[in-house]
């Protein structure tokens, strides 16, 4: 599409928008009385007006019914936690019974590395990205440790080539080869948090079985934004939290994919719980722990449904629009944006690198852009003027128009507004 940088072609493309209006959706914070442009979903996602409304038919359950909500509430407590596998199995690619939701996700990624990071005196290398998101590092970190090894011989990071923003893939590719069979699990982002990449997973996960290992996937940027084939690419196991891209409300639940291959399976350890025993048998409260014959047999406790409601709204939301229409709106969106600063660029002789890859293939909502010079200040005054976006040292900011319930007109709006702090700081 050839794009032009004016309000009246932005205002033609939301016209034409099938999605446009799922805006109304949602609720935007105001900054001088004026809805903000918000850019940071992939940091916190907006609230869809259907979020109250979800948690306050539980509060009204509990309020009328008392301990009866768990099996004589519409939505009956005791399985609310189901609902949500036939959904989000459609937004990661996956079959209903690899999908549950439980508990945060570094504590899911804890767990779920119970059963799938084993390690033994030959195989106990993990294989991670350098500079991963400080979370999943940690995690890893911890858990080399509890097992009695040193993360400096256990932790294998892949690196960038110097003078490169991005990851290449025959270059995680070889060193997966190159640890082989020293590798116990390879485990890293799917969309990297702070450029925006996105990895080759099925090759990745290829790779890593090929030399005998387990391959997980953090999905944190991942779930909600691209396209995402689980099973078809044999992953063993992911994990994303819910409120960057899937609008679940803040510090909010995590959805798990656990391939199927894993289910029914007595040598797969796991931490368990009640919530993992055989729904059937459940409350007959027997000593012995019976699995669930799926993903939900990683459960533990009762669910927390006052805080699975916002996310069964917005869940409900994407199963309606889908993601095909998001990522074919998202494309649209980000290729403008980046047309966007090309074109503010030149007009103020202003130098935005963008370090998120320019191939549709490999990236979704993101872009990250380097501010040569401009920096901090430029950042301020667009957060004053009702832009949200990020921040990041050195020099970084993170932009995502989220398909959903961002416009062309903001994408252009931003522009305008980035040229006016250029030029005035
Ligand atoms: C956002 C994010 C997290 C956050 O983890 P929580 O346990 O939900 O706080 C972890 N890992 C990555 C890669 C993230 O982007």
């Amino acid at each position: 599409m050839q794009f032009k940088n004016s309000r009246e072609f932005a205002q033609n493309l939301d016209k034409k928008d099938p999605l446009n209006r799922y805006r109304d959706e949602f609720i935007f914070p105001k900054v001088n009385g004026k809805k903000v442009i918000y850019f940071v979903g992939n940091s916190l996602g907006l609230q869809p007006k259907t979020a109250r409304k979800y948690v306050l038919e539980i509060m009204d359950d509990w309020a009328n019914l008392g301990v009866e909500g768990h099996f004589y509430a519409e939505k009956s407590w005791w399985d609310y936690h189901e609902r949500f596998s036939g959904k989000l199995a459609k937004v990661v690619g996956a079959k209903p019974s690899e999908v549950t939701v439980m508990n945060t996700l570094t504590v899911n990624l804890h767990l779920l590395m119970v059963s799938f990071y084993r390690p033994t005196a030959k195989r106990f290398k993990i294989i991670c990205e350098e500079k991963a998101f400080p979370s999943d590092q940690y995690m890893i970190s911890s858990q080399v440790r509890f097992h009695g090894y040193d993360p400096e011989d256990a932790i294998v990071q892949i690196k960038k080539r110097d003078g490169e923003h991005n990851f290449r893939t025959e270059d995680i590719i070889s060193k997966i080869n190159e640890v082989g069979e020293e590798c116990a699990l390879v485990l890293i982002g799917g969309v990297n948090y702070y450029t925006g990449q996105v990895f080759d997973m099925e090759a990745i996960t290829r790779a890593g079985h090929e030399v005998g290992a387990f391959v997980g996937w953090d999905l944190a940027h991942a779930a909600g934004n691209i396209d995402l084939k689980l099973h078809e690419w044999k992953v063993d196991f992911a994990a994303w939290c819910s409120y960057k891209y899937m609008n679940s409300g803040p510090g909010n639940a995590s959805g798990c994919f656990i391939n199927e291959k894993y289910h029914n399976k007595k040598d797969i350890p796991r931490f368990e719980g009640w919530w993992g025993h055989s729904k059937d048998r459940r409350f007959l409260m027997e000593p012995e722990f019976q699995p669930e014959p799926n993903a939900h047999a990683w459960q533990i406790s009762n669910a927390p449904v006052l805080a699975l409601a916002p996310y069964l709204a917005s869940l409900e939301m994407f199963d309606e629009v889908g993601m095909e229409a998001i990522i074919k709106k998202r494309n649209t969106m980000v290729s403008f944006l980046e047309f966007v600063l090309h074109e503010i660029g030149k007009e103020v002789d202003s130098n935005f690198e963008i370090i998120t890859p320019k191939d549709q293939d490999q990236r979704g909502t993101q872009l990250s852009v380097f501010l040569h010079g401009e920096g901090k200040e430029v950042f301020k005054y667009l957060m004053e003027k009702g832009v949200y976006l990020d921040w990041r040292e050195p020099n970084v900011i993170r932009l995502a128009p989220v398909p959903l319930y961002c416009s062309y007109e903001d994408v252009y709006e931003f522009g305008q507004i980035l040229k006016e702090a250029i030029l005035k700081t």
